[in-house]
C-alpha cells in the first residue's frame, strides 16, 4: 500500500490544517471518481466521546477539537478521511447504504489508501468522580454511591440490597471512578 501522503503545511493553524486536509480528500475523491463533490460546511462544535459526525443530509462534518488537540497526526489522517469518506460514500450511493459498508470501505482502501477502521481509539479523558463505597451483607456486595447518594443516606434515606436485604452501610472507603 502506498503510504499516504499527507499534502498539507504544518505550519498552519490547527483550524486551516484540518480544513486544508478536508479538501484534500476531496480532491482524491474527486480524482478518483471524476466528479465534483460539493464542500461541507466544517464545525467544531462537537464533545465527548466521538472524534467527528458526518451530518449527510446537511452536508456538515463536525469535529471533536478537544481530541484533535490530543491526536493532532492521526486525526488529520484518519478521523478527518473518515468523515469525508461518509460525505462522498452517500452522495455516490445515497442513503440507503451501511454507514461502514462496502461503498464507505471502497472510499478509505481505495481512494484515500487508509485502513477502514470503524472506530478512534483515543484516550478520552473522563471527567473522575469521587465514588462513597457502601455494602451491604452479600459476599461481592459493594455499592459505589455518587456524593448526591451520600448526602442523602447522611439526611436520613436508607438503602437496601435486593439480594440479602440489607441495608447499605457506609465502608469509610472513598475512590475515584
Ligand atoms: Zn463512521
Ligand atoms: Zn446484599
Amino acid at each position: 500500500m502506498r503510504h499516504n501522503r499527507l499534502v498539507i503545511n504544518q505550519c498552519l493553524p490547527m483550524p486551516e490544517l484540518l480544513h486544508a486536509r478536508v479538501e484534500a480528500c476531496y480532491q482524491l475523491a474527486e480524482k478518483f471518481f471524476q466528479q465534483p463533490f460539493p464542500r461541507p460546511q466544517v464545525s467544531f462544535r462537537l464533545r465527548g466521546q466521538k472524534a467527528g459526525v458526518a451530518h449527510l443530509t446537511e452536508n456538515l462534518l463536525r469535529f471533536n477539537l478537544q481530541l484533535y488537540r490530543e491526536n493532532r497526526e492521526d486525526f488529520l489522517r484518519q478521523t478527518v478521511a473518515h468523515e469525508v469518506a461518509h460525505m462522498v460514500a452517500h452522495q455516490l450511493f445515497g442513503p440507503r447504504i451501511r454507514p461502514h459498508g462496502e461503498e464507505w470501505q471502497l472510499i478509505m482502501l481505495g481512494v484515500f489508501e487508509l485502513p477502514a477502521q470503524r472506530c478512534h481509539n483515543y484516550e478520552v479523558a473522563r471527567r473522575q468522580a469521587n465514588r462513597f463505597i457502601y455494602r451491604c451483607a452479600c459476599p461481592d456486595g459493594e455499592f459505589p454511591f455518587s456524593a448526591q447518594r451520600h448526602r442523602l443516606v447522611a439526611e436520613g434515606r436508607r438503602y437496601y440490597c435486593r439480594r440479602c436485604r440489607t441495608t447499605l452501610q457506609f465502608t469509610g472507603q472513598q475512590r475515584l471512578d
